[in-house]
């Protein structure tokens, strides 16, 4: 999979500290996007699937802590990455039962639900949704940019 950057401390982005990997390559273009570099689906880094989640699952018990897992982007569930995206929550889940994995993406859940299967949000517990507008933007909510975006929680919303 091509991804941006991981970050094996994040203690923004999540609950409490989190392993968080940037998915490369997001079709959405918002206006005032602050990763546009990450936009080109040809640009990143390439990692084995297998290798990068060997690497988060190490992160994640690092130093004894262990950590949840945030998966940010880009956009993790366009086509090009969805299928990569599935595979690493679904393998970490396996591993970490009791972690909580968060996602952030700019399609919204409604979109979501449309373009694919049910189980793509099986191993998600909470869901960022819906692109970044700049008109919406305020830097005072928890986990968002812009005020059209939701929390969502697994088993409650979605
Ligand atoms: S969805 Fe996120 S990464 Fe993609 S353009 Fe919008 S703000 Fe940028």
């Amino acid at each position: 999979m091509k991804i941006a950057a991981i970050n094996k401390n994040d203690f923004i982005n999540g609950e409490g500290v989190s392993v968080s990997v940037w998915i490369q390559g997001c079709p959405h273009h918002c206006k005032g996007c602050h990763n546009p570099e990450q936009w080109d689906f040809n640009g990143g880094e390439y990692i084995n699937n297998w290798k990068l989640i060997d690497e988060v699952s190490e992160a994640i018990t690092a130093n004894g802590i262990q950590r949840n897992l945030s998966i940010l982007g880009g956009e993790p569930f366009a086509p090009q990455n969805v299928n990569d995206t599935y595979q690493l929550l679904w393998h970490i889940k396996e591993k970490f039962p009791s972690i909580k994995t968060f996602v952030w993406t700019g399609y919204t859940l409604k979109q979501l639900q449309e373009m694919y299967e049910q189980e793509l949000l099986e191993n998600v517990d909470v869901l960022i949704d819906g692109r970044f507008e700049l008109s919406k933007r305020d830097i005072t909510l928890k986990l968002r940019g812009s005020s059209n975006q939701c929390i969502l929680y697994k088993g409650t919303d979605f």
